[in-house]
């Protein structure tokens, strides 16, 4: 399909400990982190001698249908979905990642990107590790199996070695450990369920599962949940976190909360902060463009006074994997997905609100399809600044030459979607919208100035070289 998404989620990671039924809950849990990764999913249970474990490739429900979570028995477990930032899509890049160390059997979820993932690899290596996968979780657990002392210990040693970011859960024979990076670059939140401790990363994970909140994990921390409760130790932590703060703009859930504060409210202060910065004269009602575009969209509809209506309907049914049927009508599947509402839209000036662009070419083909239906004229509005770097920390934004900011003014990104006007949220504007103050946060995406230095061999695919047959 050509529509397919030009920013992509990187992945969701669920735990719990404690529970009688873990499979069912993290089944649940990973159906609501679906949003963060489609190509495959991975659901891993123990109750402290046996381990059970699935994984394949595609959607959740394409990888269990209902007999395989009767077989899951134990009181523990973490589950995964994917998108693949580091390593390629394939079966064995699926996680969650099982490895053996003599009679025990850890597994491990991991959101974000080790960005010294080669050097570290090859100094395994050279000390006789061998590597089943090119992903990067396959290295933490690969190191902390070299690390001496507790588990605490050893993984902080390990955090201490890593660069980059990293969420993550571990099933060990005796407990559930969650940990983040020095700059929590990516969210992780703790919630009870009964006596039953849970690991998500979104608080909409906990909602599905009746679960509450109890708190985030902190940057660098490492949490620990065994049969003696919950505990947990300070690895390493930056003075300042670095939150990603596009989980706000456009990753998480509107109705979850990450790094503690709640999404939709972000999002409709953007908007409204894109009504402050960026009017539009003379216009008659403002469109969000579904689904991510839509509470943005509401926040400038009360800042500007403009009327809100549902002027493009987005079709649900129409999945990833869609495939036009020929070349012929390409363009037609721009409206398989969002089809305009003629009533709404005829003669009116447009005010579409939209929470980015990337490459756009999906925001050229939308205004041309608005004015198909009669719209006269259309005025972008987004509520974010320009995105001008590529992100190395887990999201997959089309590389530097294929970020439509980067290599065009604003008025000639204008021009090449065909709006009548664009205008971006100035960078100081999305602060303003932010919950936290702007050194909280990582906008490497917007300002180029990254919290972790990037190794110059990085890349999503650096260790693919060692790899021969695709498996998946
Ligand atoms: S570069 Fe952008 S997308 Fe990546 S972590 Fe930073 S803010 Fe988030």
């Amino acid at each position: 399909m050509h529509d397919l998404p030009s920013k992509r989620e990187e992945c969701g990671i669920f735990g719990v400990y404690g529970a009688d039924d873990p499979a069912t809950l993290i089944y649940l849990g990973l159906y609501s982190l679906q949003h963060r990764g489609q190509e495959s999913a991975g659901i891993v249970v123990s109750d402290g001698t046996k381990v059970v474990s699935h994984k394949g490739m595609g959607l959740l429900s394409d990888v269990f249908k209902h007999q395989d979570l009767a077989g899951f028995k134990g009181y523990m477990g973490i589950g995964h979905v994917r998108y693949s930032t580091t390593g390629s899509s394939m079966l064995r890049n699926a996680q969650p990642f099982l490895v053996e160390q003599i009679d025990r059997i850890f597994a491990l979820g991991h959101n974000g990107n080790i960005v010294n993932i080669e050097r570290l690899r090859r100094k395994l290596e050279a000390k006789g590790s061998i590597f089943q996968t090119s992903a990067d979780s396959e290295l933490i657990a690969h190191l902390m199996l070299h690390k001496k002392g507790k588990l605490e210990e050893r993984l902080v040693n390990v955090f201490e070695e890593l660069r980059g970011s990293w969420s993550i859960v571990m099933l060990t024979p005796d407990g559930i450990v969650a940990g983040r990076d020095p700059y929590g670059i990516r969210p992780l939140c703790i919630g009870r369920k009964g006596d039953a401790i849970v690991f998500a990363s979104e608080t909409c994970a906990l909602d599905i599962i009746e679960a509450e909140y109890i708190r985030d994990v902190q940057p660098g921390e490492i949490v620990i949940a065994d049969k003696n409760g919950l505990r947990s130790v300070q690895g390493p932590r930056k003075p300042n976190p670095a939150m990603c703060v596009f989980e706000f703009i456009y990753f998480a859930r509107p109705d979850s909360k990450v790094f503690g504060h709640g999404v939709y409210g972000v999002r409709k202060a953007l908007g409204l902060q894109a009504a402050l910065e960026n009017p539009a004269e003379g216009a008659d009602i403002v469109v969000p463009m579904p689904a991510s575009g839509n509470y943005a969209a509401l926040g400038y509809a009360q800042g500007s006074g403009l009327p809100y209506e549902y002027g493009v309907i987005r079709n649900h049914y129409i999945g990833r994997t869609f495939i036009l049927p020929s070349p012929a009508v390409r363009n037609l599947g721009v409206r398989l997905k969002l089809n305009p509402v003629r009533e709404i839209l005829k003669d009116k000036s447009v005010v579409v609100v939209d929470d980015s662009i990337v490459r756009g070419t999906t925001s050229r083909l939308r205004t041309r399809t608005l004015r198909q239906v009669g719209a006269r004229e259309t005025h972008m509005r987004i509520s974010c600044p320009p995105i001008r770097y590529p992100c190395y920390y887990g999201i997959d934004f089309a590389n530097r030459g294929e970020l439509i900011a980067c290599t065009h003014t604003t008025d000639q990104v204008r021009d090449f979607i065909e709006a009548d006007s664009l205008k971006y949220l100035s960078l100081d504007g999305m602060f303003r919208a932010m919950p936290l103050p702007a050194n909280h946060f990582c906008a490497a995406c917007f300002t180029g100035k990254y919290p972790v230095r990037i190794s110059d061999e990085f890349t999503k695919t650096c260790l693919e070289p060692h790899l021969i047959v695709p498996d998946g």
